[in-house]
């Protein structure tokens, strides 16, 4: 997809703010323990490698993706430390994921034992590393007893070509101020990892809210992902022990603006008529760029003022009324701080009901991101 450059949309990602997060989370763990920076979904919208890079000086130690193709983009950008891809890969590309140096992986006997025969055939050097995923409570991928675990560890033991790695789980409500649920997947968890004859390099159960709420779990490397971005991963519900500082500001500018008479419809469907004369700026962001139709009724800001979307978001603009007049190019604020006011990506979701996380990750590609 293109990214529309010449255009005032854009996001800017504050870096400085990824690394201070990552570093402030740090501090609070033991020493041993390391922190996987997780930057699948193109870091969460806020782009993948500098995210990486960001977090790497912070002190992660290591990355996490969903998809092998996530993977190979850090490795191509120059990134030498572990990786782990955390979905399943399908077997046909293990060779491919060893060939990357990517750890994946496991959740069943199966799928290990494909992976096994494809790689009894590999020429490629060196182990193909596996993380086995136990499934406490999630119901997503994973093995669900130690017996199962167990059989695994033997295949990965007959094999030449397998390394076990990793050990790891998700908790499902560790966002949540009612815990009982995440002892109840916590003691699963030991249960298995005290039916296993050895233990891998790396034990891990912490995402962001394990780690800011549950002292990391346990284990000897946490999953830290939206909390990097400084999204407190409970929404409103629980405080984060540190200031969680955002990374992304989304912005734009005015590039219409108008004075309209009283009965004027405004966007598709005319869905909105000035109730009296009204000065309406238009915005070059829309649906295509993940600024979703929901949106109106939403207010973005403008010189520090609350401006509220009227009318149907388009595909690639929207219209704001503003309380005077304004030159074109003065800059709008979508997520960020304007003038003293700012509009949180928490904000943004709760007028969608919806999680930032799912806000984050639907900005489209056509938006830049702006490194700062
Ligand atoms: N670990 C796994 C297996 C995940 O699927 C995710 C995210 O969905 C994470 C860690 C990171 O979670 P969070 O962004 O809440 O820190």
């Amino acid at each position: 997809m293109v990214v529309a450059n010449y255009r005032p949309t854009k996001a800017i990602i504050h870096t400085q703010a990824i690394q201070e997060n990552v570093a402030n989370e740090r501090k609070r763990l033991p020493k041993e323990t390391e922190l996987f920076a997780v930057v699948k979904a193109n870091g969460y919208g806020h782009g993948a490698v500098e995210t990486a890079k960001a977090a790497l000086r912070g002190g992660a130690t290591g990355f996490c993706v969903a998809a092998l193709d996530e993977g190979i983009e850090l490795r191509e950008a120059g990134l030498t430390e572990p990786i782990l891809v955390l979905s399943i890969v399908e077997p046909m590309y293990s060779e491919l994921a060893l060939s990357y140096d990517l750890a994946v992986t496991v959740g069943t006997q199966e799928g290990l034992e494909e992976i096994s025969k494809v790689m009894a055939h590999s020429e490629v050097e060196g182990l193909l590393k596996i993380h086995l995923k136990a499934d406490t409570g999630m119901g997503r991928i994973g093995f669900l007893s130690s017996e199962e675990m167990n059989e695994a560890i033997q295949t990965m033991e007959r094999s030449k070509k397998l390394l076990w790695e990793g050990l790891f789980t998700h908790f499902s409500t560790a966002d949540q101020s009612d815990d009982t649920y995440w002892q109840h997947q916590l003691e699963r968890f030991t249960e298995i990892l005290q039916g296993l004859p050895k233990k891998p390099r790396y034990i891990h159960t912490s995402n962001s809210a394990t780690a800011l709420w549950h002292d990391a779990g346990i284990g000897n490397m946490v999953r830290y992902g939206v909390a990097m971005y400084g999204l407190n991963p409970s929404g409103n519900v629980l405080e984060a022990p540190y200031p969680l500082k955002p990374a992304l500001e989304l912005v734009s500018s005015l590039i219409q603006v108008k004075k309209l008479p009283k009965g004027e419809g405004i966007g598709y469907g005319e869905t909105y008529i000035t109730p009296e004369a009204e000065w309406i700026g238009t915005v070059p962001i829309g649906y295509a760029d993940g600024w979703l139709r929901k949106m109106q009724g939403f207010h973005l800001l403008v010189q520090g003022e609350p401006c509220e979307i009227v009318g149907r978001v388009c595909m690639d603009q929207l219209m704001i009324r503003l309380p005077k007049e304004y030159s074109i190019g003065t800059k709008v604020t979508l997520i960020g701080a304007n003038n003293g006011k700012s509009i949180t990506m928490q904000e943004v979701a709760d007028h969608l009901e919806t999680i930032h996380y799912e806000v984050a990750c639907t900005l489209s590609a056509r938006v830049p991101r702006n490194y700062e």
